[in-house]
């Protein structure tokens, strides 16, 4: 842990300021940046609007230099009066000419005010705000943005007001409107109740050139890394983002901005990575090849060219005495499993244990079965470990493992969390990562002597994204399917069509085969969305699939009984799930080989994807059936998965389309990037070297001790400061 670095001067103010700074030197550690500085203390600011300022999370000179604008408007965004019509949604810019408040028969009072620019005028109408014109007066310039209606001729309903300049006098003599847009720009900041644009402008206006010359100092970027990176400098970015001399400067400098982002959460991540694999020995394997060769000789396929790299990253991890801390990721039948056997018949022949551990129990009965048979000519014992083994047998079994006569071991998670004996562990595999968190996984590193770890990513997500939530681990990926496999075939069908795709479903089911029908997580707290469930359920066990053996799957439904239906299907004794939860991730049924999806477009393209694997499993060739509402371009958006198969390709489309928003809210395990400027989309190609220089820097110094690193060692802090427990910084 580093020490000595001085605290973020959140709390009272000391009394420095542009005009007389004196930050002053702590012993411990590197001095204060001028940045530093408490707001307050910036022209134009002041106690009281620091105040405000600090609700807004605005406490220092940097915090305010990075409050950029949110948005910018020139020439292309804004309509010029004349040519605002009925109809449409527009921005103009011009001067106020006259303002009222004009009562309605119904009481409600409306702030009108005529607005001029060079094109003409046009009444802006704020219903039932009077207030409004409070703030506004004659010959204030004013940016507007809103509807235009019809009311007694053209009329534009704000939605947003911004004030761009006091008219000087406060008078009428104003001195027109600007003839030309052309090269000027508007810029809008995040405002706040108390803080209007207009402060924002003024006091960002007065102290640029201060706060620009000072980030200079925490530029940690050489202008050689800057150059082939293709980045600017940090003064450069944040003087364009707050007085862009073009629109098209602003991309590069959030460009600038998103690399530093992604490069300071690397860096913590690289500590923690730092951490679980170097900061203590871990266990050096030793091949020997006595049981890896005999499960190659016995496989009756070769290995594809992606498993084979993946096991030589995965091989040079476990015989090297740094511990092993991998993501492997994969799409849905990639060989995974095969892989991870491959890693666990590792440790085996070097004399130690190896743990499997799913979510499930019937997903760990699974991976028992199917390495069973793999290991079938090995002399290797297999023995699985759940919670739900009551006695006798649950009892011999710990004590298998116990002595170290099992040395293959295969569980639930509670196989870790329930303190199970081990004689001695060597390698923990986790299926379906996203069950397991963080501080999991440190507390397993934590163990004695500290077994490597193979996590399983469930889901292909694109690169960007895994490494910038997991980027204290190192990252294998299956990037190729075994051959022969045969892709699910795809579509999208409307309503209309859905007594053609029950017929469908109808003739796989009496030929012998199962199927899926997969209804979108319903709100099932509410009673009435449940009922509705049920009766279609009974709609469909007598109308449609007269006969047949159907089951009705829900959020409701206690563990035991979902994995009693689970089992019950699998073993073939049901014909039709009905699903109103997603089915099991993971979960084989080579028999069930059609899934319909209803309301396919309240789910993310990634979730359909990961469906539709459930499906692929057989000799028979898949069918997947997307039941869309909604409009065009919803159904447009599912068409992708009839074009391609490949996860991390419609992984990417949904990051794209929907946003890392929803992939950050959609997260459980409270990793929060606070990605302001970066986008996973936008900037992915950004994440690798962010990564790259990052481990750079921690593998030569992983306390950040160097003069040279000591402001990474400031920002890091800064930025990261309350979490630095969770992450080992600080
Ligand atoms: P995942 O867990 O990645 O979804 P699995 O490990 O379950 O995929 O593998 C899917 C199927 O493919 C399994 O039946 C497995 O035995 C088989 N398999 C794995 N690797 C190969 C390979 N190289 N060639 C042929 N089949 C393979
Ligand atoms: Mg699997």
């Amino acid at each position: 842990m580093t020490g000595g670095v001085p605290a973020s001067p959140s709390g009272p103010a000391s009394p420095s300021g542009p005009a007389s700074p004196s930050p002053s030197p702590s012993a411990s550690g590197p001095p204060l940046l001028r940045l530093d500085m408490p707001v307050q203390f910036l022209k134009g600011v002041g106690p009281k609007r620091a105040e405000a300022l600090a609700r807004m999370k605005i406490l220092t000179a940097r915090d305010l230099l990075y409050h950029v604008p949110r948005r910018y408007d020139d020439a292309s965004t804004i309509t010029p009066v004349a040519l605002a019509q009925v109809g449409m949604d527009v921005t103009v810019a011009g001067e106020v000419r006259s303002k009222g408040v004009v009562p309605t028969r119904s009481g409600l009072r409306i702030f009108q005010a005529v607005v001029r620019d060079a094109s003409g005028v046009v009444t802006c109408a704020w219903p039932g705000q009077p207030w409004v014109g409070r703030n506004l007066h004659v010959g204030d310039r004013i940016l507007v943005t809103g509807p235009v209606k019809f009311f007694h001729g053209r009329q534009i309903q704000p939605r947003e007001h911004v004030l761009l300049s006091r008219n000087p006098s406060g008078s009428d003599a104003s001195a027109g409107p600007d003839d030309d847009l052309a090269g000027t720009i508007f810029v809008v900041y995040p405002a706040s109740e108390d803080l209007s644009q207009w402060f924002f402008r003024q006091v960002v206006a007065r102290n640029l050139d201060w706060l620009v010359k000072h980030v200079v100092a925490e530029d940690f970027l050489l202008a050689d890394v800057r150059k082939t990176l293709g980045l600017v400098s940090l003064a450069d970015a944040l003087r364009t983002l707050h007085a862009p001399p073009s629109m098209d400067r602003t991309k590069p400098a959030v460009r600038r901005l998103a690399f530093d982002e992604f490069f300071l959460l690397q860096l913590m991540q690289a500590r923690l990575r730092h951490r679980a694999t170097q900061a203590q020995p871990g266990l050096a394997f030793v091949r020997t090849n006595a049981l890896v060769k005999a499960l190659h000789d016995s496989l009756p396929f070769a290995l594809t060219g992606a498993q084979a790299r993946v096991l030589r990253e995965i091989y040079a991890d476990m015989t090297s005495p740094r511990r092993m801390n991998r993501m492997l990721q994969g799409d849905v039948g990639s060989g995974k499993t095969l892989v991870a056997l491959f890693a666990m018949v590792l440790a085996a022949e070097s004399g130690r244990q190896a743990a499997l551990m799913a979510p499930t129990s019937i997903l760990a009965d699974q991976h028992a079965r199917s390495i069973r048979k793999l290991v079938r000519p090995l002399p290797v014992e297999v023995e699985v470990v759940v919670g739900a083994d009551m006695g006798k047998r649950r009892r011999s079994a710990r004590a298998r493992v116990a002595s170290g006569s099992a040395q293959l071991v295969v569980g639930t998670h509670a196989l870790i969390q329930e303190g199970v004996e081990f004689k001695s562990l060597g390698l923990v595999v986790v299926d379906e990562q996203h069950r397991f968190g963080v501080r999991q996984r440190m507390a397993l590193a934590e163990r004695d002597p500290r077994p490597d770890i193979l996590v399983m990513s469930a889901t292909p997500i694109p690169r960007s994204l895994a490494m910038t939530l997991h980027g204290d681990m190192d990252m294998s990926i299956l990037d190729e399917l075994p051959p022969g496999r045969r892709p699910v075939k795809s579509r999208v069908a409307d309503s209309g069509s859905r007594s053609s795709v029950y017929q469908e479903v109808a003739r796989r089911l009496a030929q012998g085969r199962q199927a899926y029908l997969v209804y979108p997580l319903i709100e099932e707290s509410e009673k009435s969305d449940f009922r509705a469930a049920e009766a279609e359920f009974a709609r469909l066990e007598e109308e449609a699939f007269p006969g047949r053996r159907l089951a009705l799957m829900h959020g409701r439904l206690p563990p035991d009984e979902k994995d009693r239906i689970m089992r019950r299907f699998q073993a073939g004794r049901i014909d039709l799930l009905v699903a109103t939860t997603v089915v099991e991730v993971g979960i084989d049924v080579p028999n069930a080989t059609v899934m319909v999806v209803e309301n396919a477009e309240r789910f993310g393209l990634s979730q359909l994807h990961q469906l539709r694997g459930r499906v692929g499993r057989g000799s028979e060739a898949g069918l997947f059936v997307m039941m869309a509402g909604g409009n065009a371009d919803a159904q447009e958006r599912l068409q992708l998965l009839s074009r391609t198969d490949d996860g991390f390709e419609v992984a990417l489309e949904d990051l794209r389309l929907r946003g890392q928003g929803d992939v950050f809210g959609a997260d459980q395990h409270g990793h929060r990037t606070d990605l302001r400027f970066a986008d996973l989309f936008e900037h992915r190609d950004l994440v690798g070297p962010a990564q790259d220089r990052a481990r750079a820097v921690v593998d030569c110094d992983p306390d950040l001790a160097h003069e040279r690193n000591a402001l990474l060692r400031i920002l890091l802090e800064r930025r990261y400061g309350d979490r630095a427990q969770l992450f080992g910084v600080g």
